[in-house]
């Protein structure tokens, strides 16, 4: 059995489930960079098998480093023939070796402030991202999750959303939902808090691929919508956008946990090819390097990860780089913008809004600023 005995412990039906035929290697960032079978999704369930038997402690150095050097992107389940849950099981050797004092001291900050809810609600309401509505919510309505990075970084995407989701509600108590504290090391209390927030009827909507897919597997998937999976079932009213009197060329960043853990990549496709011309991005399905709190942890393997992506882009000649997720466009837009390149990166969110402000007009976007 693993050393950290109760909820952290892996269940033994995950890890049998894994049958060793190696399909997932060349979906592995880390395997691709390295060649390593040990840095790969084989090789780190082979890891945590051995952990789990006791014949290799969870806090051996070798161990840390796989548990570590993981993104945590999943691509390696959508292509598992053995449908290996793989992120639930990375969350448990999280779980047994990033807990108490062994905890990264980088993340530590983050994760209090998250863990409370008082101190999220300000800091949006500092940083003005939507308002909450009126406490006479419909039990059974679309509520939006604000989340805590996004609500702090990038408190436009929660405005667009709700200035494109007509009659959507924003719960005034919510705080974080708890994926950051699920992906890093404490997915007992990253489950108590999605419980919180999903608690009661109706539907969470999110703007932020990681929280959904966190939400859904906590509270299940019918409980959970991604804001492009909302624009298609409301046909929300899409307009072009232009670029001196063209069509915009857009391309796509998938976020890991929206395509990996929920399916949901052609939801976004299919709202940007209304929006201008969609341009599929080479590699728009692999981590962008961001990966939750990995950039702040491994700031090195992330550039790695992350170098083909904007060799990929500074070959296309886009305008706008779409995102669904905040840490994605925390990454992608520190990285145009020291490459250079005359892209805007966006969320899908703020560009329908774009687009619906400027409705039956040429509407330029600028270029080379980044938001
Ligand atoms: S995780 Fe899935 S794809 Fe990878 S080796 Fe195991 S069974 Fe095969
Ligand atoms: S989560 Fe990503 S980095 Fe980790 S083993 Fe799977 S594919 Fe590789």
């Amino acid at each position: 059995m693993i050393s950290v005995s109760g909820p952290s412990s892996f269940d033994p039906a995950d890890l049998g489930q894994c049958i060793s035929c190696g399909f997932c290697l060349p979906a592995c960032p880390t395997y691709r960079l390295t060649g390593d079978e040990a840095a790969s999704p084989r090789g780190r369930i082979a890891l945590m098998r051995a952990v789990d038997s006791g014949e290799v402690d969870v806090f051996d150095a070798a161990a840390r480093e796989q548990g570590s050097f993981c993104l945590g992107c999943r691509a390696c389940e959508p292509v598992c023939p053995a449908d290996v849950p793989y992120g639930r099981l990375l969350e448990r050797l999280r779980d047994a070796q990033w807990t108490g004092r062994r905890r990264p001291l980088r993340i530590r900050p983050l994760l209090a402030f998250a863990a409370r809810t008082w101190l999220v609600r300000i800091a949006g309401v500092l940083r003005r991202a939507a308002p909450a509505t009126a406490a006479t919510a419909r039990p059974d309505a679309d509520r939006l999750l604000l989340g805590c990075f996004e609500r702090v970084l990038y408190p436009a995407v929660s405005r667009a959303a709700v200035a494109t989701l007509d009659g959507i509600e924003v719960p005034a108590d919510q705080g974080c939902c708890g994926a950051l504290h699920a992906h890093n090391g404490d997915s007992a209390a990253g489950e108590e808090m999605a419980r919180r927030f999903a608690g009661g009827g109706g539907r969470v909507v999110s703007t932020a691929g990681g929280c959904s897919a966190h939400l859904a597997s906590v509270v299940g998937r019918d409980r959970v919508l991604d804001y492009a999976e909302l624009v298609l079932e409301r046909a929300v009213g899409l307009h072009p956008i232009t670029v001196g009197g063209r069509r915009a060329r857009i391309g796509l960043q998938d976020s890991c946990h929206l395509r990996n853990g929920l399916g949901v990549h052609t939801q976004p496709r299919a709202v940007l090819a209304v929006l201008g011309d969609l341009v599929e991005v080479p590699g728009a399905a692999d981590c962008c390097g961001a990966a939750g709190t990995y950039a702040i942890l491994r700031g090195r393997d992330s550039r790695r990860v992350l170098a083909p992506k904007i060799a990929a882009l500074a070959a296309l000649d886009l305008d706008v780089l779409a995102v669904v997720n905040p840490g994605c466009q925390r990454q992608l837009a520190g990285a145009v913008r020291r490459a250079g390149l005359p892209i805007r990166v966006l969320h899908l969110a703020q560009l329908v809004e774009l687009s619906r402000a400027r409705r039956g007009e040429t509407a330029p976007v600028r270029r080379g600023a980044v938001t």
